[in-house]
């Protein structure tokens, strides 16, 4: 049963006191609502989550088998893109790998570790040589590689995407779907919105016509195959049935409807909250347990574990965006040279080197203070209470040499960032 989320709604002042903010709308395209498989799979999770993703459009973790199996989705892409053989070699390939895998560090890709992230990038490698050596003797260039369309349908624009399109002839074509995770489980209603979507999808026509030189009334999806990418496994399935894909699209429609009405309800649960990145911002999770009733209640002890665990993973988060965002503000530093202003898609961001000291042995530092009797001027042992005493004219020459004896002077990267109007 869902459960209604107590969520306080956010306010904002009026003349004549607070008045609720209105709710954010789903995101829409000439009256029409975005949907994919992906949104509906989401939604029937959790609508809250949803609603956190699609809607507020908070930040995600990135997860590492995302970036991992999306680098190993690029090298097959780069493999079947040529029109006619010869195809790239099994090097060419890996390139291909290495080239998109170094495009984020492995914090940015969800690694916790480098050597996580290396261990990957080998087993990618070897994926792929393995791949290149089963399949290379039937290798034939595809109909269409990422194949990505919005289609129209009953106020809906459905977004389908494709590995692989083979084309078998008279409007018939194959869809692979290209699998990286440790096991392959059926997922029916990707399968059912592939058939549905595509069948509907006029452009498909037109490419089998630019491509084929045929034109057909309508194009019908033969078959779908899973390929396991780890073990060179196909998972064949037959086209659904009329009926299949007529109760699956009412669940469509009836997901759609919901989002339409705003209806977010919480739906937590083991399994629908253990990989939530929303945790933090959910008023409906507490450690895998109901919130208590009074936010000032005392928590029993099962809670304060529960708090515990909550703490240390929202730390954990903390220090993993603080390591990437100190690895980000040396890159931008770098790249910016004096300073200046920059524009990013979202962002603009005014970048300002700030020289300053470092201090490198504190009992020597201390030893000087004494000596020169300077901690009175020092005001605080503190980076910055040395630093201005450094700085400042009528510090003895003296105490200045012993001071730089024990000091390196660095450059800080102050980076402003706001986000532009309108994104
Ligand atoms: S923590 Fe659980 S209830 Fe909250 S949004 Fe995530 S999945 Fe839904």
């Amino acid at each position: 049963m869902k459960k209604k989320s107590d969520a306080p709604a956010a306010v904002e002042s009026g003349l004549f006191g607070d008045l609720p903010t209105p709710p954010a709308a789903p995101a829409r395209r000439d009256g029409l609502l975005f949907f994919s498989y992906s949104r509906l799979s989401l939604y029937e999770e959790c609508p809250l989550k949803y609603k956190f993703k699609y809607i507020d459009k908070l930040p995600e973790e990135p997860k590492y088998y995302f970036a991992f199996g999306s680098s190993v989705h690029k090298a097959l892409e780069f493999l079947y893109s040529v029109k006619a053989p010869p195809f790239p070699t099994a090097e060419e390939v890996c390139e291909a790998f290495r080239m998109d895998w170094e495009r984020k560090s492995y914090l940015e890709k969800g690694y916790r570790t480098q050597a996580k992230a290396d261990d990957d990038y080998r087993k990618g490698l070897a994926m792929l040589k393995a791949y290149y050596e089963h399949n290379r003797a039937a290798f034939r260039p595809p109909f269409l590689v990422e194949y990505s369309t919005d289609v129209a349908v009953d106020g809906l624009l459905v977004r389908a995407i494709s590995d692989r399109i083979d084309y078998l002839g008279d409007g018939r074509v194959l869809i692979t779907d290209y699998k990286t995770g440790k096991d392959v489980r059926r997922e029916p209603a990707q399968l059912y919105m592939y058939q549905k979507i595509m069948e509907l999808d006029p452009a498909l026509k037109e490419r089998i016509a630019e491509n084929y030189g045929q034109r057909v009334g309508s194009v019908r999806i033969e078959k779908m195959l899973y390929y396991h990418v780890p073990s060179n496994k196909e998972y064949p399935f037959a086209r659904a049935s009329d009926s299949e894909i007529g109760g699956f699209w009412e669940r469509v429609l009836e997901t759609a409807e919901n989002i339409k009405g705003l209806k977010f309800d919480a739906t937590p649960g083991e399994r629908e909250c253990r990989w939530c990145d929303y945790k933090s911002s959910c008023p409906e999770y507490f450690g895998g347990h109901p919130r208590p009733e009074e936010p000032g209640a005392p928590a029993s002890s099962e809670r304060i574990e529960a708090l515990v665990d909550r703490y240390g993973r929202l730390k954990e988060k903390m220090d993993e965006i603080k390591a990437q965002l100190d690895e980000l503000a040396a890159s931008i530093g770098r790249a910016a040279g004096n300073g200046g202003s920059y524009a990013g898609d979202s962002f603009t961001a005014s970048v300002t080197k700030i020289p300053k000291w470092e201090f490198r042995d504190r009992e020597a530092v201390l030893g000087v203070l004494d000596q020169f009797d300077l901690y009175q001027r020092a005001m605080n042992v503190t980076v910055a209470g040395l630093s201005g005493l450094l700085d400042s004219p009528d510090l003895s020459a003296e105490a200045r040499k012993r001071l730089l004896e024990h000091a390196v002077r660095k450059t800080a990267v102050e980076i402003k960032v706001v986000r532009k109007p309108g994104t």
